[in-house]
């Protein structure tokens, strides 16, 4: 069987399109467009990345952007005066606080002195609780993502077994929540699941968020199942890439490593996957694409929430 490829930049796209349109119409009907405050602390490159893409974004759908940066050495203290002016400026919608945080500033307690309403990754408690309930909240992004990938490709999750393979606060866990929103059957593995495989391939949707590369082998897959790569991990090594690609990428693969010293991998091997799997995410492409995507319809969900919209 060759798997059907999900991309996710078409997806990506079209919530984006969504997004700018209810923007469009928020402006002309409400005379307001709502407002990210993306807050950035110290030097990081890849955060400097990510938030380089949110900003971005954010300016693409017609959003309000502000991007605070802060020098490495901002005390908790600081940063906390920020979230807290941010959360009692009725002009800003929603608030991102961009980690890894420098070691002195406690992460939990900045995430939890954001303001639940303005929280758009959905890693405050409260956010938490009400998913974990299954009432209205701010959801995080990349699981958010995965369903919306699932419902606008058709794929029916109702009734389904879905397997989550990680059982972090960032993916595992709310991907697991909403999959049950959605009435599958679900089941969570981590590193001391016995026999992994043997949970695995009762999965007719199968995600992975684990962290290591090409760890999600043929035989974990369910013959048919639908398979959703989270992981996103650099592999350097030209002879482990041969065993992930087949004759179709490995060329592409080698020269991306190559020229610059790495290619990006998710935590399915992409070679066995597409053998067995009906659907299937690449990395990259896939759900990566979606996660800033969503972080823009929740900045808009949040704007329309608070504002009673
Ligand atoms: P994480 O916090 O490190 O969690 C990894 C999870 O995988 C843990 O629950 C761990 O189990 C489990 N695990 C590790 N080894 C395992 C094994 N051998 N068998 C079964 N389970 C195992 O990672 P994360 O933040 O969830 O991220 C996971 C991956 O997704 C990473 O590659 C990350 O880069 C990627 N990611 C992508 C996006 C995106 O936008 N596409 C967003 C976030 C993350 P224990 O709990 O028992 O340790």
């Amino acid at each position: 069987m060759a798997a059907r490829i999900l991309g996710g930049k078409e997806i990506a796209a079209e919530i984006k399109r969504e997004v700018a349109d209810e923007i469009n119409r928020l402006k002309s009907d409400h005379g307001f467009r709502p407002c990210l405050a993306v807050v950035r602390v110290g030097e990081d490159p890849a955060s400097a990345v990510y938030v380089g893409n949110k900003v971005r974004s954010s300016e693409e759908v017609g959003m309000i952007s502000e991007h605070h940066h802060l020098p490495e050495d901002t005390s908790h203290e600081e940063l906390l005066a920020l979230v807290r002016s941010l959360n009692s400026r009725d002009g800003v919608d929603g608030i991102l606080v961009q980690l890894p945080l420098p070691p002195q500033i406690n992460d939990r307690e900045i995430l939890e002195s954001i303001d639940p309403k303005k929280d758009v990754d959905g890693f405050h408690p409260v956010n938490v609780g009400r998913l974990s309930q299954g009432e209205k909240a701010l959801v995080p992004c990349t699981p958010a993502g995965i369903i919306e990938m699932l419902k606008r490709s058709n794929i029916k999750i109702a009734g389904q077994n879905a397997v989550v393979v990680g059982r972090s606060n960032i993916v595992g866990k709310p991907m697991a929540m909403l999959l049950l929103q959605e009435n599958a059957t679900v089941t969570i593995c981590h590193s001391r699941t016995r026999d992994l495989a043997s949970v695995t391939r009762q999965g007719d949707i199968l995600v992975a968020a684990i962290g290591r590369p090409g760890y999600i082998r043929g035989e974990h897959i369910r013959e048919g199942a639908t398979v959703i790569d989270v992981g996103m991990n650099g592999v350097s090594d030209s002879v482990f890439a041969r065993e992930l690609f087949g004759e179709d990428e490995i060329g592409r693969r080698l020269s991306v490593i190559e020229k610059r010293g790495f290619t990006l991998v998710g935590d399915v091997n992409p070679k066995e996957a597409k053998e067995r799997a009906a659907n299937f995410t690449p990395v990259p492409g896939g759900v990566g694409l979606l996660t800033v995507a969503m972080l823009m319809k929740n900045t808009l969900d949040a704007a329309k929430l608070r504002r009673r919209i």
